[in-house]
Formats: structure tokens, C-alpha cells, sequence
């Protein structure tokens, strides 16, 4: 009984279902933000999604103004504008609405505009989030428009350290956005590349947060149905993007693996972060390159788990099958199947390794990986990927 201690965080209210980011209004009443600063990316800024999400702002008289200089793989350059621009609108909350990076970044810009120490004090190291001052967070409002980071549910946002070339995770209770709209319909135009992407991602956090050691049944729980929602939906959503049903799966998908992953995540993580840093590569997509060598490099420790999994899902073969599962799924959804696909010219030398293999194993995803992820491992997985053995 000793080992059954642990800590349940489920506070977010998420209004889910197709044609409901007309109640936005609603919730910025509902948060208390009367001036909202719509933080979103470039590319989806010129999109009709936009238009008629801020249409509706109009409609309803709402006084705001639009942040949209966000990168993928966000930099702290993106923060430093988008918090001048928060305070010259003198707004009092944030909308946070695209992928991963502009929901982090809104959800950071509404977080640091009222912090008066650097950034990098509040790292997800130990206690570090308790130096800020918490009553100086402006209310957020998440609306996913891929389906992937689950970021909408989660208490961090992620950012690109420049000086350093390292993805932080910034970590705040008051991070978790007030109130998230998840409409599948805004999803819809997503391409293929970003739906395989941001899908592989939703997987990988409930996969990592199933095989991460701990006593969390409610995350082992959640993150079981989330793999075997993105099994069948995730092929179909790719097939036909305006599949609206497996579309609405991939997005409760994204947030059940983001819920999940407070129970830790692991080694494709760790070797994803230092990639994304150092290459720019989408995030998921990463993932996605990793997944089956981490999944046979852990094959001791999750082997019955992974089993029981399997049979949860109608695949047969226990750990084979779903490993065999995997790398049907990654081929259906055309993902690279070693890293010189994602990332074109690649030439690593052994320095080059070394460091990357250097900062996953202090990456704060290592952790949660069930057998111990040490540098000659990291090594190992990094030469497997580019290999594709
Ligand atoms: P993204 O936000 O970088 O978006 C990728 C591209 O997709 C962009 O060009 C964007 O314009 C486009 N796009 C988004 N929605 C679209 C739509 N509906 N139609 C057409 N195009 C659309 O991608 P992402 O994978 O969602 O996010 C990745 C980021 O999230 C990374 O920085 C990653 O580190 C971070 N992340 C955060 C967490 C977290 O817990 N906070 C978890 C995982 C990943």
C-alpha cells in the first residue's frame, strides 16, 4: 500500500462539440476578461478560421486586438512582442487560438506580463513556480485548432531558450487555461502533414504517460482510451480531413494525452526536445520518428502493460503486435521512418550526438522513461532513428 500515493489534477472546464466557438463571448463573460488580446500564428491568421472566429468577437462588441507573430517551435523574441503589445492594448486576459505554439505562447504571454523576474526563473524545476506572483496572471482562454499538444488542458508552455538552443517548459498552476472551447469544425483545414503530425503527438503523450512509472490509474486509465480513439480516428482524419466525427475523436485524443502526461512522459520526449531545438522539426512529427525505438529499447519493463494495451485495442499479438501496429500506423500516415526523412541533408557528427544525446538525458521528460535513459542509451536510440534499424 505504501506505493499507492499520488496527485490527481483535473480542474479544466472544456465546452467540447462542432459550432461551438460561437459561445466565445459567452466565456469571455463567463472568465471576467473585457479586453482580450487573440494570440494566434501567422499561417492560421490568414485563414477564414480567423476570420470567423473574430467576426464573431465583432458581432458581440468585443474590444480586442490580435497578437498573431508566433512561430512554430515559439522563441522568447515571440514573448518579448506579444507581451508589449499585451500591455499597450492594456488587455486583461488572453485568447489563446491555433496548435501547440500559439496556444503556449498566449498562454506565456498572459503569465509573464505581470512577472517582474525572467522567464527562466520559472522553469518546471522543483518549486520554481512558486517565485512568481501568482494574483499577476491574466485569465486565459484556450481553443485548440490542431489536435496533438493538448496544450488547452495543461499547466505549461513550451518555449525555445535561443541563447541556449534548449525547449523549455515553463510551469505554472495558473498556466491551465480558465475555460477551453474544443471545436472540431476549426480543425478541419488542417493538412496532412500537421493531422499526422499533431496526431502521432496525441499518442505519444498517452503512450510515454501509460508506460511512465507511478501509481496513477485515473492517467492510465485516460490514456488507454486516448490510444484507442487515435488508432481508428487518426488513419480517417488523415484520409479525409473533413471527417468532422474522427475529427472530434483526435481532439478529445489530444486533450486525454495532455491530461494523462501529469503522470510523467519519457525517452521519445527527451530526444525529441533537443531535434526540435536544434532543427526546427515539428514537434509530433518527431515523435512520431522516435516512438518505435524507444518502444522496443523499454520492451522489459512494459512488455505485460503494453499486452494488456494491445488487447484494449483489438490488436493481437501482445507486444509484437502492437509494436508491428505502430509502425503500420506511422507508414499509413506517411511518417519518416528514420530522421534523414524529417530532416533533409542530415549529417550529424559524433559531437553532434553526444550533445543531443547530452541534453535528453536532463531533459525533464527523461525521468518518466520506465527503464532508465542514460547517455550511451540516448546515444543508442539517436543512432537507431537516423539508422532506421
Ligand atoms: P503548431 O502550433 O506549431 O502549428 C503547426 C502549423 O499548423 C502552423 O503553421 C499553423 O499555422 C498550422 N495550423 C494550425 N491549425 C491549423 C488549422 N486548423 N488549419 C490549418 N493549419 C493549421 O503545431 P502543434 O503541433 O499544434 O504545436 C507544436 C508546439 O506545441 C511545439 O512548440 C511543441 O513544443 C508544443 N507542445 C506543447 C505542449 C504543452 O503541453 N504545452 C505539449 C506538446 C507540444
Amino acid at each position: 500500500m505504501s506505493k499507492l500515493i499520488s496527485k490527481w489534477n483535473y480542474p479544466t472546464t472544456v465546452r467540447f462539440g462542432a459550432g461551438r466557438i460561437k459561445e466565445l463571448p459567452d466565456v469571455l463573460a463567463a472568465t471576467g476578461i473585457k479586453r482580450p488580446l487573440f494570440v494566434t500564428d501567422p499561417g492560421l491568421a490568414k485563414l477564414p478560421v480567423v476570420a470567423s472566429t473574430l467576426k464573431i468577437l465583432d458581432d458581440a462588441k468585443v474590444p480586442y486586438g490580435v497578437f498573431s507573430e508566433v512561430r512554430p517551435n515559439p522563441v522568447e523574441t515571440n514573448l518579448t512582442a506579444g507581451i508589449a503589445v499585451f500591455k499597450k492594448g492594456k488587455h486583461d486576459g488572453v485568447i489563446a487560438f491555433g496548435g501547440g505554439s500559439a496556444l503556449d505562447l498566449g498562454k506565456l504571454i498572459a503569465f509573464q506580463a505581470g512577472q517582474t523576474r525572467p522567464l527562466w526563473d520559472f522553469e518546471d524545476v522543483g518549486d520554481w513556480w512558486t517565485r512568481a506572483n501568482s494574483d499577476a496572471i491574466a485569465p486565459i482562454i484556450a481553443v485548440p485548432t490542431t489536435a496533438g499538444t493538448g496544450s488547452e488542458v495543461g499547466r505549461a508552455g513550451v518555449i525555445t531558450n535561443e541563447a541556449t538552443h534548449t525547449k523549455k517548459v515553463i510551469f505554472h498552476p495558473k498556466l491551465l487555461p480558465a475555460i477551453v472551447i474544443a471545436d472540431p469544425e476549426l480543425s478541419v483545414g488542417m493538412p496532412g502533414f500537421i493531422t499526422a503530425g499533431t496526431g502521432m503527438d496525441a499518442l505519444a503523450h498517452c503512450l510515454e504517460a501509460y508506460c511512465a512509472p507511478g501509481y496513477h490509474p485515473m492517467a492510465d486509465g485516460i490514456a488507454v482510451e486516448g490510444i484507442r480513439l487515435v488508432f481508428e480516428n487518426l488513419p480517417k482524419a488523415f484520409a479525409n480531413g473533413k471527417d468532422l466525427v474522427a475529427r472530434a475523436h483526435m481532439m478529445s485524443a489530444a486533450a486525454m494525452g495532455a491530461t494523462a502526461f501529469q503522470k510523467g512522459l519519457g525517452a521519445i520526449h527527451s530526444l525529441s526536445h533537443p531535434i526540435g531545438a536544434l532543427y526546427d522539426t515539428h514537434h509530433g512529427m518527431t515523435n512520431a520518428v522516435f516512438m518505435p525505438y524507444v518502444l522496443a529499447f523499454n520492451r522489459e519493463a512494459i512488455e505485460d502493460r503494453i499486452a494488456r494495451l494491445a488487447a484494449y485495442c483489438g490488436i493481437r499479438g501482445g507486444f509484437d503486435g502492437f509494436a508491428k501496429a505502430i509502425v503500420k500506423l506511422r507508414k499509413e500516415l506517411k511518417v519518416p521512418h528514420a530522421l534523414p526523412g524529417l530532416i533533409k541533408g542530415l549529417d550529424m557528427d559524433r559531437k553532434r550526438k553526444a550533445l543531443i544525446a547530452d541534453m535528453a538525458v536532463v531533459d525533464p521528460t527523461a525521468g518518466g522513461n520506465p527503464v532508465k535513459l542514460t547517455k550511451k542509451a540516448a546515444l543508442t536510440l539517436l543512432e537507431n532513428a537516423i539508422a532506421g534499424s
